[in-house]
């Protein structure tokens, strides 16, 4: 490996987090294998709905566990356990329970604004560098609202996001209209992030930071990772065919870092929240200008350069189960209710792995044995929107400089 002013890393998994810390790295002066079992943009960064939204807050919010029932009992909801799932879930769940109590909500809605708030800027960064900006359109993220009751039940959401200064304005019907003229007429109530963006292609989007990471000298290996060891000051990666050895090695493996992560001492309770997208035809004309999201139904309709992307909800049945696209297919009737000229010929159909930690915070830092070492998974629903931001935060841990935001929140051993 060629000797760089800030030595040598590897960065496994290629996802966004992957490729974006693999770019921030190389052109920092490290030099970067970035390695991937597939190739750049394998895994759930290929297929989600393309959001990057300016604010967030956690899943886990006060009064959640009642709507529980209610979500699994109905074969539309938002929210599916297989059941030869449930035993191993339960545990992830009872902490993304505790999760939901007033005093944790605070402190994991201010760690998740300590990411969000600059993912935009970063964002706008890495297109300018990479020369993609033509594929982020500053168009904001849109959630509509059939009934009162389901408006109403966003209350508490609205709550911390106001208390945490992420910037949303609430819609009429009439103003829904004017932003989204083809929608349906029924959709009552609106909530509008107008700063956030959209990336139209996100698949086109990794595999160009990908590119630009190579441009710089980056290289590019195929190896699932089976091993990963520290000898004599360095670190060894070891996987199918290769064995790769650096100063350095970031962890970006999505929902298939825990393993990986228990090797170096930490014992994250990471689980999938796996979502599906299903590919319907462009509508030229009477389509929408942005995601929007159902909100009763929480999928979203996306109008990716490809066609129109329907994401769906969240399953709970882990990374080795097949997948059951019923569950996505069954929200065609509500998108075509949603956007009344939608054409429902399937044109693809795909299931993702969101990687997900019960407090909502993705792992970034250190391992807890060794600090040549460095995690950067968990990032849930908000991956997407979270990359280059955590890319920057580990080349800044990587050269040793001064964190802009306390990296304690993000920390690995903060389960016990
Ligand atoms: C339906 C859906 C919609 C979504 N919509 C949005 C959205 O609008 N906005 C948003 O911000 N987020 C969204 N998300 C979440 C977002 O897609 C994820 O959080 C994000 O893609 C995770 O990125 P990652 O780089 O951590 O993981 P991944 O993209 O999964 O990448 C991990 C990589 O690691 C590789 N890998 C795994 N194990 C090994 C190994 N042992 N050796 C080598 N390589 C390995 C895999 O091949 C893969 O390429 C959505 C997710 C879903 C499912």
């Amino acid at each position: 490996m060629a000797q760089k002013k800030h030595g040598s890393a590897i960065v496994v998994g290629a996802g966004i987090v992957g490729v974006s810390t693999a770019y921030a790295l190389q052109k920092a002066g490290v030099q970067v294998t970035l390695v991937d079992r597939v190739g750049p943009c394998a895994g759930t960064s290929y297929g989600n709905a393309g959001a990057v939204v300016d604010g967030s807050a956690p899943n886990a919010l006060p009064g959640f566990w009642k709507s529980i029932p209610s979500m699994l009992l109905d074969p539309t909801g938002p929210l599916t356990i297989r059941w030869s799932y449930l035993h191993k879930i339960m545990p992830w769940m009872i902490r993304f329970l505790q999760e939901s109590r007033a005093e944790r909500v605070e402190h994991n809605a201010k760690a998740l604004k300590g990411l969000s708030k600059s993912a935009v800027r970063d964002w706008s960064k890495l297109m300018k560098d990479t020369r993609l900006e033509h594929m982020m359109q500053d168009v904001g993220w849109l959630k509509v609202y059939e009934t009162e009751e389901a408006f109403r039940a966003t209350e508490n959401l609205r709550d911390i996001m106001t208390r945490h200064d992420s910037k949303f304005e609430v819609l009429s019907a009439a103003e829904i209209r004017d932003l989204e003229p083809n929608l349906n007429p029924i959709f009552k109530h609106g909530i509008f992030q107008n700063k956030s963006r959209f990336l139209v292609n996100p698949e086109k989007v990794v595999h160009g930071i990908a590119d630009a990471f190579k441009q710089l000298g980056g290289e590019v290996v195929i190896a699932d990772i089976t091993s990963i060891k520290s000898e004599s000051g360095g670190i060894i990666a070891t996987g199918t065919s290769h064995t790769i050895t650096a100063d350095k090695l970031v962890l970006c493996t999505g929902a298939w870092s825990k393993n990986l992560a228990g090797q170096f001492g930490a014992n994250v309770p990471l689980d999938t929240e796996r979502g599906y997208h299903l590919m319907l035809p462009i509508i030229p004309e009477k389509g929408i200008s942005r995601p929007v999201m159902y909100g009763e139904k929480s999928f979203v309709l996306a109008p990716m350069e490809r066609g129109i992307r329907l994401t769906s909800q969240v399953e709970f049945a882990g990374l080795e189960l097949g997948p059951d696209f019923r569950r996505v297919r069954k929200m065609v009737p509500f998108a075509k209710k949603m956007l009344p000229a939608l054409e429902t010929e399937e044109q693809d159909v795909w299931l993702g792995y969101r990687p997900s930690l019960p407090d909502s915070i993705p792992v970034i830092g250190p391992s807890p044995n060794n600090p040549n070492v460095i995690f950067a998974f968990g990032h849930q629903h908000y991956g997407m929107t979270l990359g280059p931001t955590t890319g920057r935060l580990v080349r800044d841990m990587v050269l040793g400089k001064k964190p802009s935001i306390p990296l304690w929140p993000y920390r690995a051993d903060r389960f016990g």
